[in-house]
């Protein structure tokens, strides 16, 4: 499979006025065309600090990228020029976040925010015409009657009837809403889409329709996508791989089958197993992880899970584990040889 997205060592960190907070630590990952990789994680993983650093969107003069590498197809994130960065945004990657409300503007109606999108897409993409993924890559500002019709086309491809665009987010349910921000997302056909908790906000069935829409549009367009939740309900029923995040590491990472058979996992995704009902047990009690996160301000020298580990052994205190892999299976605890 082709290589979309290559992160390597990527560190970062949040600089506060008393600490340095060490979000992301060492991360290596790889998202291939067209899959779709579950980014799985407890509240404080560094999951969103991730998808923020390939955007190339950390909050200014408080986060900071202090070390790695992040290739978006031929595009060195970290060092690309900020026209550069415009252009990626959006027509070559693009973020949906968990709360629709905050991502759409309440005094635009839903399809003069879509046609914005277009409109700073195709001025932008004026004279690339390499790629012909859509018509403001054609080298030419699109029109406004393009603009109109592509709001209409997008509008549908997401289940919402194009004759409601001139109104506004607040006439609209969370399900809804959550759409057309899919739909801005979508609007540039982005290579790679980044979908930070999308359905965390939504009531579980309409969870459920938002889920199925975008894994169809995955198919139709073709767009890869990391998908940030702590849902590995939705993570099974969704991803193709699935990568397992501790104090800003990747610790596990696999093939669905690989992290859901149940075996050979870390200890971690062990815990994060443990602390969800299993239908087919007659057990009462879960068996939630003991203890908290480690305090990103002072991570532990050795294995990050260490204080948490019923495994865990003198070295584990001491040496940080390496990663090994097994096939397309890999595990960063120094239980895998
Ligand atoms: Fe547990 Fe040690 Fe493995 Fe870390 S390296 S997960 S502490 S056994």
């Amino acid at each position: 499979m082709e290589n979309l997205l290559k992160i390597r060592d990527l560190h970062v960190e949040y600089h506060t006025e008393d600490d340095v907070v060490r979000a992301v630590n060492g991360l290596n990952l790889d998202l291939y065309k067209g899959e779709t990789l579950g980014l799985v994680g407890e509240t404080g993983a560094g999951k969103t600090t991730t998808a923020l650093s390939v955007m190339n969107l950390l909050p200014d003069r408080l986060g900071f990228i202090t070390k790695g590498e992040i290739q978006l197809g031929d595009l060195d994130v970290l060092h690309a020029s900020p026209s550069q960065l415009r252009e990626m945004r959006g027509a070559e990657v693009s973020m949906i976040f968990q709360d629709p409300m905050t991502s759409l503007n309440p005094t635009l109606t839903i399809g003069e925010q879509i046609a914005e999108v277009l409109e700073i897409h195709a001025k932008e993409d004026k004279g690339d015409s390499a790629s012909g993924r859509n018509p403001g890559k054609s080298g030419k500002s699109m029109r406004a009657d393009q603009i109109g019709r592509r709001v209409d086309e997008i509008l549908e491809l997401v289940g919402l009837p194009p004759a409601r665009k001139n109104e506004y987010p607040h006439q609209f349910s969370g399900g809804m809403k959550q759409r057309v921000v899919i739909a801005m997302a979508l609007a540039c056909e982005p290579r790679l889409l980044l979908a930070d908790e999308p359905t965390t906000a939504l009531d579980v069935t309409i969870q459920a329709q938002v889920l199925e829409m975008m894994r169809r549009l995955k198919e139709e367009l073709g767009t890869a996508m990391l998908l940030i939740t702590h849902d590995l309900g939705v993570v099974a029923e969704t991803c193709d791989r699935v990568a397992i995040m501790y104090a800003g590491e990747i610790i596990e990472i696999g093939s669905v089958e690989d992290i859901f058979k149940g075996e050979g996992n870390h200890p971690y995704t062990e815990g994060l197993f443990g602390s969800i009902p299993d239908m087919t047990k007659s057990e009462r009690r879960l068996h939630p992880i003991d203890g908290l996160m480690p305090d990103p301000t002072q991570l532990p020298e050795g294995c990050p899970f260490a204080p948490r580990c019923g495994k865990a052994a003198d070295q584990c205190r001491s040496r940080k584990p390496a990663e090994v892999l097994h096939g397309t299976h890999m595990v960063k605890c120094h239980l895998w040889k």
